[in-house]
């Protein structure tokens, strides 16, 4: 399977640590994009496409996710 985009893709959620619900509509259908080109990942809302923090790894940018949440 080729990506399109060539610059990311999504990533399944349930290799992600516990995830805070979208701040913006409060969906828990989340997941990842793997950035690949730039090493970097994001959580992002499959509801309403909210993306979170851009972090190296996918548990950092989940921190931040739930960071920003809890703000
Ligand atoms: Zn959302």
């Amino acid at each position: 399977m080729s990506d399109p985009k060539g610059s990311c893709r999504r990533l399944p959620v349930s290799t992600a640590t516990d995830l805070a619900a979208c701040p913006f509509c409060a969906s828990i259908n989340l997941g990842f994009y793997e950035h690949v080109y730039a090493k970097h990942f994001a959580v992002i809302c499959n509801l309403c496409g909210a993306e979170g923090p851009s972090r190296p790894t996918r548990e950092e940018a989940g921190t931040m996710w739930n960071r920003r949440v809890h703000e």
